[in-house]
């Protein structure tokens, strides 16, 4: 056996001994470098950029048991059979284990049997859970999923929050926080939130070159679905997510009945029929799996070459996740995704009945917003996805937008008469005038609120009878989403941006998607 040269460190002795890989990937060195020194780090990743190693590694190589605060209990097992296979003593903590198993995951970490604890985050609940942890020698701190922690993410885990009281026990034990989703917003929010302000943040892109994304108006769903399976996608492995459980079922019985081997996946289906159709994915080549958002976390199938959408996600950060399971082993693959007005007022009114206060409410209705503002960009889709999560990119060349630009109209007026409006309402900032009100006031329209406030004597007031109300929600939400107007976040009023100026001043034109409702529906595009 021929030895490593003696200048290899130890991080790159372990990746090839313990996990047979030769080189670090992107970003991953330097990361495992630092935690091993005793750095703290917040690291962010797209969905298999390989962010385990990053605290495998270091645990490894560092004196002691690392300890992983996963919310994803289902996974745990899975994680730790993969780990023992190589070799790693690995062990895990949940609530979802019987008393045996727990007893003998701890007998070995207090004989420091464990080289990485899993641990569920509401364990952290029981004080004995951290009585124990006090007995061992413990490498760091691992928060996976770190986006938990943060209440203006999509995911927001309450055990999360008691993350800090670690910290505060063992300040000197280095931690990194990873997440593969997170805004600029929600990455403060996780430094503040676990106290990792001054920990180095390695930011790798999230670009995904091989994943050509499409979207495109829903108009009969299960045609298009099936068109797109055939022309582009005939014998390949791929997910199709369906927001509901009877959805799912009723899609993969459709597609079973057209010839494409497909098997449903939701929380409700028996656990062994859930399990076994989640192996059979993993095993078998060309499975369609129809799932609701439950399925996925974690899989790691390299060859899934498409996932399609067939409802509207409820954030970006969920869509990138979800199609970011497409094209693992970076070969050409699709994200396709079919939107409807439906699931529009579907999900808003999800949002407006859905539980917690109003804070809440207006955060799932901005994260709605954003993925609208995707869904109806004229610009390069990969560049506001990129965007979107705080980096740059230029037009990619592969995705719809950029393939076969959308049809478009000139709405510098249209945006003119909505700016100016806003410009009136500004006086009474105080005030809730979301783009309902501000619509009605171009309509012309004399509801009680209009009155209340006397909006029907602003010289804007009727100006707008050229469109319907449906075409200037449209207008408002590409407003958005090219950033000419934003939401004000303590009371939801559209409010001017700074570039808002230029337009109404007549030195920007705004080009507008056309309403897919305006054009013929189905414009059969070729596969290319
Ligand atoms: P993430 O948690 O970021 O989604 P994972 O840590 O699960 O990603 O890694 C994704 C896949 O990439 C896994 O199969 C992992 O074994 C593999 N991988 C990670 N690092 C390397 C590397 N340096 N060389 C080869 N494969 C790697
Ligand atoms: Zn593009």
């Amino acid at each position: 056996m021929v030895l490593p040269p003696a200048t290899d460190s130890p991080a790159l002795e372990t990746l090839r001994r313990v996990f047979g890989y030769e080189t670090f990937r992107d970003g991953q060195a330097e990361i495992i470098e630092h935690v091993v020194a005793g750095g703290d780090a917040l690291v962010l990743m797209p969905t298999g950029g390989g962010k385990s190693l990053c605290y495998q590694i270091p645990a490894l190589v560092r004196r002691g048991t690392g300890v992983v605060i996963s919310p994803l209990i289902a996974l745990m097992q899975d994680q730790v059979d993969a780990l023992r296979a190589v070799g790693v003593r690995a062990g895990f903590l949940n609530s979802a284990q019987d008393a045996d198993d727990r007893r003998m995951t701890e007998a070995e970490l207090l004989a420091g049997e464990l080289d990485l604890l899993y641990l569920a985050p509401e364990r952290l609940r029981v004080p004995a859970t951290v009585d124990l942890l006090g007995r061992i020698d413990i490498a760091l701190f691992a928060i996976d999923e770190a986006h938990c922690v943060a209440q203006w993410g999509h995911d927001f885990r309450p055990d999360y929050l008691m993350l800090s009281e670690l910290h505060a026990r063992w300040p000197d034990i280095p931690r990194i926080a990873l997440t593969a989703t997170a805004t600029e917003a929600t990455r403060a929010e996780i430094a503040t939130r676990l106290g990792l302000e001054d920990a180095r943040k390695f930011v790798a892109s999230f670009d995904r070159p091989n994943i050509q994304y499409r979207i495109e108006p829903k108009t009969d769903a299960k045609r298009q679905l099936l068109r797109f399976l055939r022309e582009e996608h005939a014998g390949d492995a791929g997910i199709v997510y369906c927001l509901s459980r009877s959805s799912v079922e009723k899609h993969a019985a459709f597609l079973t009945e057209n010839g494409i081997e497909a098997v449903p996946y939701h929380a409700g289906l028996d656990p062994h029929v859930r399990a076994a159709n989640q192996a059979r994915f993993l095993r078998e080549d060309g499975l369609v799996v129809v799932a609701t958002i439950a399925f996925g976390m974690g899989i790691d199938k390299p060859d899934v070459r498409f996932v399609a959408h067939l409802d509207l996600p409820k954030s970006v950060e969920g869509y990138y996740q979800e199609t970011g399971r497409a094209g693992r082993d970076g070969l050409p693959s699709t994200a396709w995704l079919a939107y409807g007005l439906n699931d529009v007022v579907n999900l808003r009114k999800m949002i407006d009945s859905s539980e917690g206060d109003a804070e809440h409410r207006r955060r799932l209705s901005r994260h709605l917003d954003a993925m609208l503002a995707l869904c109806e960009t004229v610009e390069c889709r990969r560049t506001q996805l990129l965007n979107y999560f705080g980096q740059s990119g230029a037009a990619c060349g592969n995705c719809d937008t950029c393939l076969s630009p959308p049809e478009t109209w000139d709405g510098t007026v249209a945006a003119q008469k909505v700016l100016s409006t806003i410009v009136r309402l500004d006086r009474e900032r105080r005030q809730k005038f979301g783009a309902g009100h501000i619509i009605d006031i171009l309509l012309g329209k004399k509801n009680a609120k209009v009155e209340q406030f006397g909006h029907d004597e602003l010289s804007v007031f009727g100006i707008g009878t050229e469109l319907r109300d449906t075409e200037w929600r449209a207008v408002v939400r590409q407003l958005l989403a090219q950033g000419l107007v934003a939401v004000e976040s303590m009371y939801g009023s559209l409010i001017l941006t700074d570039a808002s100026a230029e337009v109404l001043r007549g030195a920007r034109k705004v080009p507008m998607r056309r309403e897919p409702e305006r054009t013929k529906p189905a414009k059969a595009k070729s596969a290319s």
